[in-house]
C-alpha cells in the first residue's frame, strides 16, 4: 500500500509541510505542491498522481472548482480541506458532488484513512465501470446503476457476517476475476446464498 503518488495544494505552507510529512511518513509519494487551485489543476494534469489533496480556500480556483475539474477532465481521486467555519463551503462541496472532505485542523489519524476512503471509492468505481458487458451498448448505463446496487447489497449482508466494506468488495471482486465472472453474478450468488465467504 506504498509509493501511491500525490499532489497537495494549501496557500498555507505550514499545511502543506505538515501533509507532506504525514503523507511521507504513511508510504505516500508526494509528487507536487501548489498553493493556487488552477496551479493545482495543472499539477494533476501533468503529473497524473493518484491522489490530489485540495485546500477549499485557495487563490486562483477554488478547491471545489478545481476537484470539479479535476473530476470531469482528469478523473483523479481528491480529498477537500476545509477550515471548521466554512460550512457554506462544505455544502458546496456536496453541492459538486465531491463527497470527500476533511476538517482542518485535522490529526494524522483521521487524514490517512480519509485518503484510505477516497481511494477506496474511486478503486470501486472503476470495478463497476469495468464490470460493464459492453459500455457502449443501449442499457450499459441501467447495467451499471444495478450492478452497483446488487453489489451494494450483498456487502451489506457480508458486513452483516463481519467483513469490513473493503474486505467484502475485495472478496466479490476477487471472486469475480477468479471465476471468470462478472461481479453482478457474483454479488447475486453471495445474496442468494449460493456463495459464501
Ligand atoms: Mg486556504
Amino acid at each position: 500500500m506504498s509509493g501511491r503518488r500525490v499532489v497537495i495544494a494549501d496557500d498555507e505552507s505550514i499545511i502543506r509541510l505538515d501533509l507532506k510529512e504525514i503523507l511521507i511518513e504513511s508510504g505516500f509519494d508526494v509528487v507536487g505542491e501548489a498553493s493556487r487551485g488552477d496551479d493545482a489543476v495543472e499539477l494533476v494534469r501533468s503529473l497524473e498522481p493518484d491522489l490530489a489533496i485540495l485546500d477549499i480556500k485557495m487563490p486562483g480556483v477554488d478547491g471545489v472548482m478545481a476537484a470539479s475539474q479535476i473530476a470531469e477532465e482528469i478523473g483523479t481521486p481528491v480529498l477537500l480541506l476545509t477550515a471548521f467555519s466554512q460550512r457554506d463551503l462544505i455544502q458546496s462541496a456536496r453541492d459538486a458532488r465531491v463527497s470527500a472532505y476533511l476538517v482542518k485542523p485535522f490529526q494524522r489519524e483521521e487524514l490517512i484513512p480519509a485518503i484510505e476512503n477516497v481511494l477506496f471509492r474511486a478503486h470501486q468505481e472503476q470495478a463497476f465501470a469495468n464490470d460493464m458487458v459492453a459500455p457502449e451498448a443501449s442499457g450499459a448505463a441501467e447495467d451499471k446503476i444495478q450492478t452497483r446496487q446488487v453489489v451494494e447489497d450483498a456487502k451489506t449482508l457480508l458486513m452483516r457476517g463481519g467483513l469490513s466494506e473493503q474486505d467484502a468488495f475485495d472478496f466479490i471482486q476477487k471472486t469475480a476475476m477468479r471465476e471468470r465472472l462478472r461481479m453482478r453474478v457474483v454479488a447475486e450468488q453471495v445474496l442468494s446464498g449460493e456463495l459464501t465467504t
